[in-house]
């Protein structure tokens, strides 16, 4: 038996938020920018992201962008226009990129001591599959060095199913990989803002918060 209610739900997957910000991509009524912090860094944050990755409400990445003045935006996969990546490779800074190959170091204490330039830290966005195109398409990007995060994710309630790709949002590896390069507090204020947008996504989907995560 098949009730006509349940015939006009939205297939899993496909929900969209009506009339969203188009910063912070929730719903009006649950928007989260007045919350978003304005930090000047040393380090220079590049986010690589596809194109259909920037149209995703649960993206993470572009808070980070927003939040931080010392970072840039790439699009890749945009049709018949190319990204040019290698003009993120001012020769002023040291450069580190999120990528989980075999020889990505894992970031430490003791290695970010090691480093003697102000770091660029290069984030693909998106799923794996997306990050390892950037990884071979793009060969100004070969030489680079890799970092990994391994830490263990322990948060019950997730954006995405397959937020594990970093095993967490990419705006939560950014906050733990800014809090070996600049300190505990941008750190915190990074964090701070996921959890603001992990509790509005939820609070619009309907879903129940099992932990409250924010005083906001
Ligand atoms: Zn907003």
């Amino acid at each position: 038996m098949y009730s006509s209610g349940a015939a006009k739900l939205k297939p899993k997957g496909k929900r969209k938020t009506q009339d969203p910000c188009e910063v912070c991509f929730l719903h009006r009524s649950l928007c989260i920018c007045e919350f978003i912090p304005m930090l000047t860094l040393n380090t220079r944050v590049s986010l690589i992201i596809h194109a259909k990755e920037l149209k995703r409400t649960t993206n993470t990445g572009t808070l980070a962008v927003k939040a931080l003045t010392n970072s840039e935006l790439f699009v890749r996969g945009k049709l018949n226009d190319p990204v040019d990546l290698s003009k993120m490779l001012n020769a002023d800074y040291q450069h580190l990129m999120f990528y989980p190959s075999d020889d990505a170091i894992e970031l430490t204490k003791t290695f970010v001591d090691t480093l003697r330039r102000p770091i660029n830290l290069i984030v693909p966005d998106g799923n794996w599959r997306q990050a390892s195109k950037v990884h071979y398409r793009h060969p100004e990007m070969q030489h680079i060095q890799r970092i990994k995060i391994t830490s263990q994710n322990q948060a019950i309630q997730h954006l995405r199913a397959e937020s594990t790709d970093y095993g967490m949002a990419t705006l939560q590896a950014i906050a733990y990989a800014l809090g070996f390069f600049e300190g505990a507090q941008v750190e915190e204020e990074l964090l701070n803002l996921y959890n603001i947008k992990l509790e509005r996504t939820l609070k619009g989907r309907g879903v129940p918060i099992t932990n409250k995560f924010t005083e906001a």
